[in-house]
């Protein structure tokens, strides 16, 4: 059985499933801050909002979202309960983790081997308590663990992150999801870390692997076992639409149907970007892999049945253990 914020779920009852969504990104602490006195969030509305938008995902034929909402990411597990509730025929997956490019949060910075290499790691206390008897004083659990390494590449904080995510990996069996950045090739340093650390690539998911043309790269990492999140169709800024669509085309073209997952990244609502300047991205939102990325696939000659591995089958595998 998978974790989800309403449950548990049989693997076999996923169904279509967008491997990487956000309800909402928040900056917790500027929101405190800023957020309230701008006006920007209303809690109220913005709970209605998302509520609607996920019923337009539902309708679009989506039974589960993924949602790798963790420390650093304004992670609100009671506010999620409240909007599935409303939208009760959508599996959400939430995750436990630190999203960090650079440092471990401050809450960390100077507890356990921080201070004496001897004491243990509190991360991984703390993730398992999430996956194990739930998140934020719900009974929600986590269902897969988030860290991330950008361009600023395996620092000390994010390697403190990851390897504390390998360690309840091994302890829980839950599946591990890293944000990367594959124009710097970030995934082979993940793959050099989670060795050592003795977890199998069969439990990671590279996301973010969907933002680079060089499918030389992306096949090495399938091969090796990865999941790649081809997991950002409508950010259609330094890669366009074609080329996002092309990517996947050729790794399908190659044999790696099996090793890719399909989404957008998308929220009902996130602050790190200027609200008015989200219309330079039209087409990121949550229906775009349905109404627009499938159509493009199948045209360019991929299978629906290799569509279906990518939406059904691979996120069952990985997310059902
Ligand atoms: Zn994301």
């Amino acid at each position: 059985m998978i974790n989800t914020v309403r449950g548990p779920v049989d693997p076999a009852d996923l169904g279509v499933t967008l491997a990487h969504e956000h309800v909402f990104v928040l900056t917790a602490d500027s929101q405190q801050q800023w957020g309230l006195h701008t006006q920007e969030w209303d809690e109220e509305a913005r709970v209605a909002q998302a509520v609607e938008k996920l019923q337009e995902l539902v309708a679009s034929g989506v039974r589960t979202i993924v949602d790798p909402t963790v420390d650093g990411l304004g992670r609100n597990i009671p506010r999620i309960l409240r909007i599935n509730e409303q939208v009760p025929d959508l599996n959400i997956l939430v995750a436990t983790g630190v999203y960090t490019y650079t440092d471990v949060p401050n809450f960390f910075a100077h507890r356990g081997p921080a201070v004496l290499p001897d004491l243990p790691e509190p991360m991984v206390e703390l993730f398992v308590k999430d996956i194990e008897q739930g998140i934020q004083g719900t009974d929600v659990k986590a269902a897969f663990l988030k860290c991330a390494i950008d361009h600023h590449g395996l620092t000390s904080g994010v390697e403190r992150v990851l390897r504390a995510c390998a360690k309840t990996q091994l302890q829980t069996g839950v599946p591990l999801m890293v944000h990367t950045h594959p124009g710097s090739k970030t995934g082979l340093e993940v793959q050099r870390v989670l060795a050592e650390e003795g977890v199998s690539p069969t439990n990671v998911l590279l996301a973010h692997s969907g933002d680079t043309t060089d499918a030389d790269h992306l096949q090495q990492l399938a091969e090796a076992g990865f999941l790649l999140g081809m997991d950002r169709f409508g950010i259609d800024l330094e890669m366009d639409h074609a080329a996002r669509v092309g990517i996947v085309v050729e790794l399908c073209r190659r044999g790696f149907a099996s090793s890719m997952v399909l989404a957008q990244d998308a929220a009902c609502y996130l602050d790190w970007i200027q609200p008015d300047l989200m219309q330079m991205l039209p087409d990121w939102n949550y229906l775009h892999v349905q109404n627009d990325v499938v159509p493009s696939l199948l045209q360019a000659g991929v299978t629906q049945e290799q569509v279906d591995q990518m939406l059904v089958a691979n996120p069952r595998r990985f997310f059902g253990g």
